[in-house]
Protein backbone atom coordinates (compact mmCIF):
# COMPACT_ATOMS: atom_id res chain seq x y z
CA UNK A 1 0.00 0.00 0.00
CA UNK A 2 3.02 2.12 0.84
CA UNK A 3 4.43 1.60 -2.43
CA UNK A 4 1.40 2.48 -4.23
CA UNK A 5 0.61 5.90 -2.54
CA UNK A 6 3.85 7.18 -3.68
CA UNK A 7 4.17 7.38 -7.65
CA UNK A 8 8.37 7.81 -7.75
CA UNK A 9 10.28 4.48 -7.09
CA UNK A 10 13.89 5.15 -7.04
CA UNK A 11 15.70 2.12 -6.11
CA UNK A 12 17.90 2.45 -3.31
CA UNK A 13 20.60 0.76 -5.54
CA UNK A 14 20.51 3.93 -7.71
CA UNK A 15 21.91 6.03 -4.76
CA UNK A 16 24.18 3.46 -3.26
CA UNK A 17 24.40 3.49 0.42
CA UNK A 18 26.65 6.64 0.75
CA UNK A 19 24.49 8.66 -1.76
CA UNK A 20 21.32 7.25 -0.12
CA UNK A 21 22.82 8.46 3.49
CA UNK A 22 23.89 11.70 2.02
CA UNK A 23 20.67 12.04 0.41
CA UNK A 24 18.75 11.67 3.15
CA UNK A 25 20.88 13.14 6.13
CA UNK A 26 21.74 16.63 3.86
CA UNK A 27 18.70 18.46 5.06
CA UNK A 28 19.32 17.88 9.30
CA UNK A 29 20.53 21.31 10.90
CA UNK A 30 22.28 21.01 14.11
CA UNK A 31 20.57 22.75 17.18
CA UNK A 32 22.57 21.88 20.29
CA UNK A 33 25.74 23.77 20.78
CA UNK A 34 27.12 19.87 22.77
CA UNK A 35 27.30 18.84 19.01
CA UNK A 36 30.63 18.82 18.13
CA UNK A 37 30.35 16.93 15.33
CA UNK A 38 27.18 15.04 13.83
CA UNK A 39 26.84 13.29 10.42
CA UNK A 40 30.02 12.28 8.37
CA UNK A 41 32.92 11.13 10.77
CA UNK A 42 34.13 7.90 12.06
CA UNK A 43 32.22 8.96 15.22
CA UNK A 44 29.82 11.79 16.26
CA UNK A 45 31.94 13.80 19.32
CA UNK A 46 29.41 15.59 21.48
CA UNK A 47 30.53 17.37 24.87
CA UNK A 48 28.28 17.32 27.85
CA UNK A 49 28.67 19.64 31.15
CA UNK A 50 26.34 17.43 33.19
CA UNK A 51 25.42 13.27 33.29
CA UNK A 52 24.75 12.03 30.05
CA UNK A 53 21.62 9.78 29.69
CA UNK A 54 21.23 7.07 26.75
CA UNK A 55 19.02 4.60 25.51
CA UNK A 56 17.83 2.49 22.67
CA UNK A 57 14.98 1.30 21.55
CA UNK A 58 14.68 -1.13 18.18
CA UNK A 59 11.17 -0.90 15.96
CA UNK A 60 10.97 -4.36 14.05
CA UNK A 61 8.40 -4.43 11.07
CA UNK A 62 6.10 -7.10 12.05
CA UNK A 63 6.60 -6.91 15.63
CA UNK A 64 6.50 -3.31 16.11
CA UNK A 65 4.48 -1.81 13.23
CA UNK A 66 2.36 -2.88 10.19
CA UNK A 67 3.05 -1.27 7.41
CA UNK A 68 0.11 -1.16 5.55
CA UNK A 69 -1.51 1.33 8.10
CA UNK A 70 1.03 2.88 9.42
CA UNK A 71 2.59 5.92 7.16
CA UNK A 72 6.38 5.47 7.09
CA UNK A 73 6.67 9.87 8.35
CA UNK A 74 4.39 8.81 11.50
CA UNK A 75 6.98 5.63 12.06
CA UNK A 76 10.20 7.88 11.27
CA UNK A 77 8.26 10.67 14.22
CA UNK A 78 7.72 7.60 16.68
CA UNK A 79 10.70 6.04 16.83
CA UNK A 80 12.07 9.37 17.90
CA UNK A 81 9.71 9.43 20.36
CA UNK A 82 9.70 6.09 21.79
CA UNK A 83 13.32 6.93 22.72
CA UNK A 84 12.74 10.77 24.14
CA UNK A 85 10.04 9.25 26.56
CA UNK A 86 13.03 7.57 28.17
CA UNK A 87 15.62 10.13 28.20
CA UNK A 88 12.30 12.45 29.73
CA UNK A 89 11.19 9.58 32.05
CA UNK A 90 14.80 9.68 33.48
CA UNK A 91 14.26 13.70 33.75
CA UNK A 92 16.72 14.69 31.52
CA UNK A 93 16.49 16.96 28.55
CA UNK A 94 16.88 15.15 25.06
CA UNK A 95 20.07 16.22 23.14
CA UNK A 96 21.19 13.90 20.13
CA UNK A 97 20.10 10.88 18.22
CA UNK A 98 21.27 8.16 16.13
CA UNK A 99 19.34 6.15 14.16
CA UNK A 100 20.37 2.79 12.21
CA UNK A 101 18.01 1.25 9.50
CA UNK A 102 17.97 -2.05 7.88
CA UNK A 103 15.89 -2.42 4.58
CA UNK A 104 15.18 -4.34 1.58
CA UNK A 105 15.17 -3.48 -1.87
CA UNK A 106 11.22 -3.89 -1.85
CA UNK A 107 11.58 -0.26 -0.64
CA UNK A 108 12.31 2.77 -2.78
CA UNK A 109 14.69 6.22 -2.13
CA UNK A 110 11.18 7.86 -1.58
CA UNK A 111 10.31 5.47 1.02
CA UNK A 112 13.65 6.00 3.11
CA UNK A 113 12.69 9.88 2.55
CA UNK A 114 9.15 9.80 3.92
CA UNK A 115 10.74 7.78 6.92
CA UNK A 116 13.23 10.51 7.47
CA UNK A 117 10.72 13.14 7.15
CA UNK A 118 9.13 12.19 9.99
CA UNK A 119 12.59 11.41 12.23
CA UNK A 120 13.19 15.29 10.94
CA UNK A 121 9.86 16.58 12.10
CA UNK A 122 10.95 14.60 15.65
CA UNK A 123 13.71 16.30 15.92
CA UNK A 124 13.17 19.51 15.10
CA UNK A 125 10.38 19.73 17.45
CA UNK A 126 11.81 18.27 20.41
CA UNK A 127 15.56 20.51 19.72
CA UNK A 128 17.58 17.12 19.71
CA UNK A 129 20.17 16.62 16.52
CA UNK A 130 20.65 13.70 14.23
CA UNK A 131 24.40 13.06 14.92
CA UNK A 132 24.76 9.59 13.09
CA UNK A 133 23.67 5.95 12.63
CA UNK A 134 24.11 3.24 10.56
CA UNK A 135 22.31 2.08 7.08
CA UNK A 136 22.07 -1.69 5.95
CA UNK A 137 20.97 -4.18 3.69
CA UNK A 138 18.17 -6.77 5.11
CA UNK A 139 16.38 -9.60 3.28
CA UNK A 140 12.75 -8.82 3.87
CA UNK A 141 11.36 -6.48 6.59
CA UNK A 142 12.28 -2.91 7.63
CA UNK A 143 14.60 -2.07 11.01
CA UNK A 144 14.52 0.87 12.78
CA UNK A 145 17.03 1.17 15.94
CA UNK A 146 17.12 4.59 17.28
CA UNK A 147 19.91 5.65 20.41
CA UNK A 148 18.96 8.83 22.21
CA UNK A 149 21.28 10.86 24.47
CA UNK A 150 20.54 13.35 27.15
CA UNK A 151 21.89 15.06 29.96
CA UNK A 152 20.89 15.97 33.24
CA UNK A 153 22.52 17.45 36.38
CA UNK A 154 23.29 14.20 38.87
CA UNK A 155 21.31 15.22 41.58
CA UNK A 156 18.08 15.94 39.06
CA UNK A 157 18.24 12.66 37.61
CA UNK A 158 15.13 10.29 38.95
CA UNK A 159 15.81 6.68 38.63
CA UNK A 160 12.73 3.93 39.44
CA UNK A 161 14.54 2.82 42.73
CA UNK A 162 13.05 6.00 44.68
CA UNK A 163 9.84 5.86 45.97
CA UNK A 164 9.39 5.14 49.55
CA UNK A 165 5.77 4.12 51.96
CA UNK A 166 3.35 6.95 51.83
CA UNK A 167 4.70 8.27 48.79
CA UNK A 168 1.51 9.22 45.87
CA UNK A 169 1.37 8.11 42.71
CA UNK A 170 0.65 10.66 40.15
CA UNK A 171 0.46 10.23 36.02
CA UNK A 172 0.53 12.06 33.05
CA UNK A 173 -1.75 12.86 30.58
CA UNK A 174 -4.08 10.13 30.22
CA UNK A 175 -3.68 6.12 29.25
CA UNK A 176 -5.18 3.48 26.93
CA UNK A 177 -5.81 5.94 23.72
CA UNK A 178 -3.23 4.17 21.77
CA UNK A 179 -4.34 0.97 22.23
CA UNK A 180 -7.53 1.72 20.78
CA UNK A 181 -5.83 3.46 18.44
CA UNK A 182 -4.46 0.15 17.32
CA UNK A 183 -7.87 -1.87 17.70
CA UNK A 184 -9.31 0.45 15.40
CA UNK A 185 -6.89 0.59 12.44
CA UNK A 186 -6.78 -3.17 12.72
CA UNK A 187 -10.53 -3.50 12.39
CA UNK A 188 -10.10 -0.69 9.02
CA UNK A 189 -7.38 -3.09 8.24
CA UNK A 190 -9.67 -6.22 8.15
CA UNK A 191 -12.45 -4.07 6.48
CA UNK A 192 -10.26 -3.17 3.98
CA UNK A 193 -8.77 -6.67 3.21
CA UNK A 194 -12.55 -7.73 3.07
CA UNK A 195 -14.04 -4.75 0.28
CA UNK A 196 -11.01 -2.89 -0.80
CA UNK A 197 -13.39 0.29 -1.94
CA UNK A 198 -14.64 1.03 1.55
CA UNK A 199 -14.08 4.01 3.23
CA UNK A 200 -12.48 3.66 6.39
CA UNK A 201 -14.76 5.24 9.36
CA UNK A 202 -12.33 6.90 11.67
CA UNK A 203 -13.32 10.48 12.04
CA UNK A 204 -15.28 9.92 15.83
CA UNK A 205 -11.73 8.27 16.45
CA UNK A 206 -9.07 10.72 15.85
CA UNK A 207 -7.72 11.19 19.10
CA UNK A 208 -7.28 7.50 19.52
CA UNK A 209 -5.55 7.33 16.42
CA UNK A 210 -3.35 10.17 16.59
CA UNK A 211 -2.46 8.85 20.47
CA UNK A 212 -1.60 5.63 18.31
CA UNK A 213 0.52 6.75 14.93
CA UNK A 214 1.90 9.93 16.07
CA UNK A 215 2.59 9.86 20.26
CA UNK A 216 4.50 12.91 21.68
CA UNK A 217 7.29 12.40 24.72
CA UNK A 218 6.30 14.43 27.71
CA UNK A 219 9.43 16.88 27.07
CA UNK A 220 7.12 19.80 29.47
CA UNK A 221 6.81 17.47 32.31
CA UNK A 222 10.20 18.25 33.59
CA UNK A 223 9.57 22.45 32.76
CA UNK A 224 5.90 21.97 34.54
CA UNK A 225 7.26 20.17 37.79
CA UNK A 226 9.87 22.61 38.14
CA UNK A 227 7.81 25.11 37.90
CA UNK A 228 5.70 23.31 40.74
CA UNK A 229 8.83 22.86 42.46
CA UNK A 230 8.12 19.32 43.00
CA UNK A 231 10.79 16.60 42.45
CA UNK A 232 9.75 13.01 42.23
CA UNK A 233 11.10 10.38 43.94
CA UNK A 234 10.69 7.79 41.50
CA UNK A 235 9.87 7.97 37.29
CA UNK A 236 9.35 5.63 34.30
CA UNK A 237 7.66 6.01 31.27
CA UNK A 238 4.07 4.15 30.11
CA UNK A 239 5.31 2.48 27.41
CA UNK A 240 3.71 -1.03 28.03
CA UNK A 241 0.48 -0.53 29.96
CA UNK A 242 0.31 1.00 33.51
CA UNK A 243 0.49 -2.07 35.70
CA UNK A 244 3.52 -3.43 34.40
CA UNK A 245 5.26 0.07 34.98
CA UNK A 246 3.60 0.09 38.40
CA UNK A 247 5.41 -3.33 39.06
CA UNK A 248 8.70 -2.31 37.70
CA UNK A 249 8.57 0.76 40.00
CA UNK A 250 7.50 -1.18 43.13
CA UNK A 251 10.44 -3.99 42.67
CA UNK A 252 13.08 -1.11 41.88
CA UNK A 253 11.97 0.91 45.12
CA UNK A 254 10.98 -2.25 47.15
CA UNK A 255 7.16 -1.45 47.83
CA UNK A 256 3.76 -1.77 47.01
CA UNK A 257 1.22 -0.28 45.97
CA UNK A 258 -2.27 1.06 45.56
CA UNK A 259 -4.01 1.90 42.42
CA UNK A 260 -7.53 3.19 42.68
CA UNK A 261 -9.43 2.07 39.04
CA UNK A 262 -11.63 5.36 39.55
CA UNK A 263 -8.69 7.79 39.64
CA UNK A 264 -7.29 6.37 35.99
CA UNK A 265 -7.20 9.49 33.91
CA UNK A 266 -9.42 8.00 29.99
CA UNK A 267 -10.41 10.03 27.80
CA UNK A 268 -14.01 9.75 26.82
CA UNK A 269 -13.36 8.16 23.08
CA UNK A 270 -11.32 5.82 25.00
CA UNK A 271 -14.72 4.65 26.75
CA UNK A 272 -16.76 4.59 24.27
CA UNK A 273 -14.08 2.76 21.87
CA UNK A 274 -14.20 0.22 25.00
CA UNK A 275 -17.49 0.05 24.64
CA UNK A 276 -17.84 -0.72 21.22
CA UNK A 277 -14.97 -3.42 21.23
CA UNK A 278 -16.89 -4.77 24.65
CA UNK A 279 -13.01 -4.28 25.94
CA UNK A 280 -12.80 -3.51 29.53
CA UNK A 281 -11.17 0.69 29.77
CA UNK A 282 -9.09 -0.23 33.11
CA UNK A 283 -7.76 -3.73 31.45
CA UNK A 284 -6.85 -1.50 28.35
CA UNK A 285 -5.23 1.44 30.61
CA UNK A 286 -3.65 -1.12 32.50
CA UNK A 287 -2.41 -3.83 29.78
CA UNK A 288 -2.59 -1.66 26.76
CA UNK A 289 0.77 0.38 26.25
CA UNK A 290 2.03 2.90 24.18
CA UNK A 291 1.13 5.87 25.93
CA UNK A 292 4.04 7.61 26.55
CA UNK A 293 3.14 9.09 29.49
CA UNK A 294 5.46 9.46 32.55
CA UNK A 295 4.49 7.57 35.80
CA UNK A 296 6.33 9.07 39.16
CA UNK A 297 5.80 9.25 42.70
CA UNK A 298 6.45 12.37 44.65
CA UNK A 299 6.40 12.64 48.64
CA UNK A 300 2.62 13.06 49.78
CA UNK A 301 3.37 16.76 51.22
CA UNK A 302 3.87 17.72 47.66
CA UNK A 303 -0.08 16.90 47.09
CA UNK A 304 -0.88 20.26 47.27
CA UNK A 305 1.24 21.73 44.61
CA UNK A 306 -0.24 19.53 41.97
CA UNK A 307 -3.58 18.60 43.00
CA UNK A 308 -4.90 21.15 40.82
CA UNK A 309 -2.81 20.50 37.73
CA UNK A 310 -4.89 19.23 34.82
CA UNK A 311 -1.80 17.31 32.96
CA UNK A 312 -1.20 15.43 36.67
CA UNK A 313 -3.42 12.80 37.88
CA UNK A 314 -3.28 11.00 41.15
CA UNK A 315 -4.05 7.49 40.99
CA UNK A 316 -2.57 5.81 43.84
CA UNK A 317 -0.19 5.61 46.58
CA UNK A 318 2.62 3.64 47.70
CA UNK A 319 2.25 1.25 50.41
CA UNK A 320 5.00 -0.98 52.82
CA UNK A 321 6.36 -3.78 49.96
CA UNK A 322 5.00 -6.54 52.04
CA UNK A 323 1.59 -5.07 51.37
CA UNK A 324 1.75 -6.15 47.82
CA UNK A 325 0.39 -4.47 44.33
CA UNK A 326 -3.38 -4.20 44.34
CA UNK A 327 -6.11 -2.30 41.85
CA UNK A 328 -9.03 -1.15 44.55
CA UNK A 329 -11.68 -1.05 41.79
CA UNK A 330 -15.06 0.84 41.69
CA UNK A 331 -16.65 -1.42 44.14
CA UNK A 332 -13.81 -1.48 46.46
CA UNK A 333 -12.59 -4.99 45.63
CA UNK A 334 -8.83 -5.31 45.81
CA UNK A 335 -7.02 -7.46 42.68
CA UNK A 336 -3.57 -8.46 42.72
CA UNK A 337 -1.76 -6.46 39.71
CA UNK A 338 0.06 -9.37 38.06
CA UNK A 339 3.89 -8.77 36.10
CA UNK A 340 1.36 -9.85 32.38
CA UNK A 341 -0.88 -6.92 33.17
CA UNK A 342 -4.02 -7.02 35.18
CA UNK A 343 -5.90 -10.89 35.90
CA UNK A 344 -8.74 -10.31 36.87
CA UNK A 345 -9.60 -14.08 37.94
CA UNK A 346 -7.45 -13.69 40.70
CA UNK A 347 -7.36 -12.14 43.97
P1 LIG B 1 31.30 3.99 8.66
O1 LIG B 1 31.58 3.09 7.51
O2 LIG B 1 32.47 4.77 9.13
O3 LIG B 1 30.54 3.32 9.76
P2 LIG B 1 28.98 4.92 7.33
O4 LIG B 1 29.26 4.95 5.89
O5 LIG B 1 28.21 3.78 7.88
O6 LIG B 1 30.35 5.14 8.09
O7 LIG B 1 28.24 6.28 7.72
C1 LIG B 1 28.71 7.53 7.30
C2 LIG B 1 28.12 8.60 8.15
O8 LIG B 1 26.70 8.60 8.01
C3 LIG B 1 28.38 8.40 9.64
O9 LIG B 1 28.49 9.69 10.22
C4 LIG B 1 27.14 7.71 10.12
O10 LIG B 1 26.92 7.99 11.49
C5 LIG B 1 26.08 8.34 9.25
N1 LIG B 1 24.95 7.44 8.97
C6 LIG B 1 24.97 6.25 8.37
N2 LIG B 1 23.74 5.72 8.24
C7 LIG B 1 22.89 6.60 8.80
C8 LIG B 1 21.50 6.65 9.00
N3 LIG B 1 20.69 5.65 8.61
N4 LIG B 1 20.97 7.73 9.60
C9 LIG B 1 21.76 8.73 10.01
N5 LIG B 1 23.07 8.77 9.85
C10 LIG B 1 23.66 7.72 9.26
MG1 LIG C 1 28.64 2.50 9.55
Amino acid sequence: MIEDKNPLRTPIEQLGEFGLIDHITKSFNIQNSGTVKAIGDDAAVVKFEKHTVITTDMLVEGIHFDLSYVPLKHLGYKSIMVNLSDVYAMNAVATQVTVSIAISNRFPVEAVEELYEGIALACMNYNVDLIGGDTTASNTGLVISVTALGEQDKDKIIYRSGAGDGDLLVVTGDVGAAYMGLQILEREKAVFKANPSSQPDIEAYSYLIERQLKPEARKDIAKLLEELDVKPTSMIDVSDGLSSEIIHLCKQSSVGMKLYEEKIPLDPTVISACEEFNLDSTTVALSGGEDYELLFTIKQEDFPKIKANPSLSIIGHVLPQSDGIHLVTRSGEQIAIKAMGWNSFEN
